[in-house]
């Protein structure tokens, strides 16, 4: 890093472009000597969090759906509202492949060249775990950088989705007009998980089938979420082409932030940084597991007696953690 940790803080918190991006790069990046900055950077950061904490907003939603259109959307209205939009991706593409379905800042065009929106694509950072760890610092980054509404977008891969709901006040997922059979194609988890869902592109002939899809979708919630939650997601239409109905889901957004309140924002964000704790420490020690010289000694000759059915899984495991136990000088 070029810059120290001081100019690095005063950049970000003048809200400067350089620098922010600066951080989020040190943020994601998995050398040892990088993580040690990023550390002493959120650690300062932590010190002057802002006094009113910024809109987290996952949004998750099949590719074509319409995400970067209804970001583009959104991210319009709040920069001329006065507010500063900061737009993250966490894509399980970038993981496995460094190619990338989602934040790719041609997507968004409109918003990349405006000056109170800052873009960023996914990280790819080996593991969705460690997409996962290095976007949950680089909103706090953003965070202090004044950036006070944070979309975290996403698409519906594996555990993505929950992932970010775990990082996130608010999730949003936006879908298209499904009726019938289709709504079986809806993932029960992510009913489970949205606190708002929005049925894109309702204009022109599929505006009608589009109300009629979010009227059984709102059916179908009711059965999976039950009564006995307090917040019932609403579901509404929007058409972010058209930008219609878009300002309609943020205040539904807000209004689910509202219903949280200050201190069950403060409560959610606690239990998720202690997730979070929890995550990290099972990272690390997936990482020095991995890295072990007394577990690399034993994996070959493990590997050959589970192929030759000398091991079972199982007496394997015992054989790893014992290399690992005897290293580490555990007490039994
Ligand atoms: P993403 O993959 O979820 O980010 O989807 P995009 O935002 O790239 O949108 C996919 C396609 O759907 C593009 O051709 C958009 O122009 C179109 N699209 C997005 N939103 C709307 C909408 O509200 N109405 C209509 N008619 N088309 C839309």
């Amino acid at each position: 890093m070029a810059q120290s940790l001081d100019q690095l803080l005063e950049g970000i918190r003048a809200g400067r472009r350089a620098q922010v991006s600066q951080a989020i790069t040190l943020v994601e990046s998995t050398s040892v000597r990088h993580r040690e900055g990023a550390r002493d950077l959120l650690g300062a950061l932590a010190e002057d969090a802002p006094a009113t904490p910024a809109v987290r907003v996952g949004i998750s939603g099949v590719p074509g759906v319409g995400k970067s259109t209804f970001i583009e959307a959104l991210g319009s209205q709040l920069t001329e509202a006065g507010h500063r939009v900061g737009v993250l991706a966490v894509d399980p593409s970038s993981v496995r492949t460094g190619g990338s379905v989602l934040g790719d800042k041609t997507r968004m065009s409109q918003l990349a060249a405006n000056p109170d929106a800052f873009i960023r694509p996914s990280p790819s950072a080996g593991t969705l775990g460690g997409v996962a760890r290095a976007t949950v610092q680089a909103m706090t980054v953003l965070e202090a950088a004044g950036y006070d509404a944070v979309l975290v977008e996403t698409v519906g891969v594996g555990q993505s989705e929950v992932t970010v709901a775990k990082m996130v006040d608010t999730f949003l997922f936006l879908t298209l007009a499904r009726t019938g059979d289709q709504l079986q194609g809806i993932k029960k988890g992510i009913l489970e998980i949205a606190d708002v869902i929005a049925v894109n592109k309702a204009d022109g002939d599929r505006e009608r089938e589009a109300r009629g899809a979010a009227r059984e979708l709102a059916g179908a919630l009711r059965l999976v979420r039950g009564q006995a939650e307090d917040w019932a997601p609403p579901v509404v239409t929007c058409s972010s082409l058209h930008r219609t109905g878009v300002d309609d889901v943020w205040q539904r957004v807000l209004a689910h932030r509202e219903h949280l309140g200050a201190d069950g924002l403060a409560a959610k964000r606690a239990d998720q940084q202690n997730d979070f704790t929890w995550a990290l420490v099972r990272d690390e020690l997936d990482q020095r597991l991995r890295e072990s010289a007394a577990v690399r000694a034993v994996r070959e000759e493990v590997r050959a007696a589970l192929l030759s059915g000398e091991l079972t899984a199982p007496l394997a495991a015992d054989r790893i953690l014992a290399a690992w136990d005897g290293e580490h000088g555990a007490a039994d």
